[in-house]
């Protein structure tokens, strides 16, 4: 088989994988005339997206989708009628290096479906991302999926090449997991990111110590983990008290959420429809507000409905539900007051506070920060606008926000 044709086996295999995102690296650029690539600022790696909304701007491969595993929900398992391909080590590194020469991509995310064994997939892996960056110098970025079970030497190596790694939990519930996955173990995936996360903070320890020029590099862009949601029965609730945990637990960068793809010859135990898309954007959503705005999981979403609306954001849904702590006098609020007002983003709320110790903020301002009017005047109280109680308190608020609903076309 070709390698042409071996790439397109294997990046569709890989393109069901969200998680991508190259943000959170050191920096590193070949302005000295040695080594090949850039982390550079502006040269983002996650910036160019398929027609079905998923990131492929990295070379994104599997070292091959050929697996010893049953994974239910996964194109890839063993009892999956696809075409099968497997790359060699020097394939991958040839393709990333003549992809990056000609400006088609600016790093590497490797997965592999399991061959053989953990360890030797492991160590299939750990020897393309070794060969780049010590035979070609390679400094743009790698990110490389971790096997759970593989052996605590080849994680360390792994760690040693890649900006990031990631091990996917795949599932909210453990019983999904054992259900959908029977040869996942979900301790092992949770062992193996605690093995990471030690490993991590023992690299940040050392940078802050060091006494060498260079000390020992550990993934410096973290750990991310990510989970296919709409597969199983869990609740958003659950996910995101999901999240919360491993956030907590492992300090992951980021969760990311993907929802699940019905694949060709599908099992029983899996549903016959995807959940919405809308769905995957509101739990992003929830997660920035856990991560970035001071929200615990248990607030976003309601307990007794278990989901996030999906027609309205899940700050302005939030909002909606404690409108007793509304209007929110723009001039004297907390910064975590603010960040819970809907419409207004951490950077908006960063300018408000400094620009309110020279002036008062007026309705105009909110153009000049990006606020969207609409969304934020109920709840707010500027220097030149006061919300009327009656609009706060009515029933008419929520509809305001939801999407005008349209009649259906007739298919013809
Ligand atoms: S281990 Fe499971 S999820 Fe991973 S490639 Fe194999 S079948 Fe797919």
């Amino acid at each position: 088989m070709d390698v042409q044709r071996k790439l397109e086996i294997l990046a569709d295999a890989a393109k069901y994988d969200a998680s991508c995102a190259s943000s959170g690296t050191e920096k590193r650029d070949s302005s000295d005339g040695k080594g090949l690539g850039s982390t550079a600022p502006g040269m983002g790696i996650c910036h160019s997206y398929a027609p079905d909304g998923r990131c492929i701007s990295l070379l994104k491969v599997l070292l091959t989708n050929a697996c010893n595993y049953d994974c239910l929900y996964c194109v890839n398992r063993t009892s999956s009628n696809v075409p099968r391909a497997r790359f060699t080590v020097d394939e991958v590194v040839k393709l990333t290096i003549d992809f990056y020469r000609r400006n088609y991509i600016e790093g590497l995310f490797l997965s592999s479906g399991i061959i053989r064994s953990a360890d030797y997939t492991m160590e299939q892996v750990v020897r393309v991302a070794r060969k780049l960056r010590e035979e070609h110098h390679f400094r743009g970025y790698i990110h490389l999926k971790t096997i759970p079970e593989a052996d605590d030497a080849l994680i360390a190596e792994a760690g040693k090449y890649a900006d990031r790694l990631s091990i996917n939990i795949e599932m909210p519930l453990e019983n999904s997991l054992t259900k959908l996955a029977p040869e996942k173990n979900v301790r092992a995936i949770r062992r193996t990111m605690g093995r990471l996360r030690l490993k991590l903070d023992e690299a940040k320890e050392n940078h802050r110590t060091a006494t060498q020029a260079k000390p020992a590099r550990f993934a410096p862009a973290g750990q991310s983990t990510q989970m296919i949601i709409g597969a199983d029965t869990a609740s958003d609730k659950t996910i995101l008290d999901t999240s919360a945990n491993l956030y907590g637990s492992y300090r992951l960068r980021r969760v990311y959420y993907s929802a699940f793809s019905p694949i060709p010859d599908a099992s029983r135990a899996l549903p016959l429809v995807p959940p919405p898309l809308i769905r995957e954007h509101r739990l992003y959503q929830a997660d920035w507000l856990m991560r970035f705005y001071g929200f615990d999981a248990g607030e976003i979403v309601d307990e007794a409905e278990g989901m996030l609306p999906l027609d309205i954001d899940p700050k302005l849904a939030w909002a909606l539900h404690h409108r007793d702590r509304f209007p929110l006098d723009v001039s004297t609020a907390s910064r975590e007051e603010l960040l819970r007002v809907p419409g207004f983003g951490t950077k908006a709320v960063d300018r408000i506070i400094a620009t309110r110790r020279l002036t008062s903020i007026r309705t105009a301002d909110l153009a000049r920060l990006h606020i969207p009017q609409k969304k934020a005047l109920p709840f707010i109280v500027l220097s030149d606008h006061r919300p009327s109680l009656h609009l706060l308190e009515g029933a008419g608020l929520a509809e305001r926000f939801k999407p005008k609903a349209t009649q259906l076309g007739f298919g013809f």
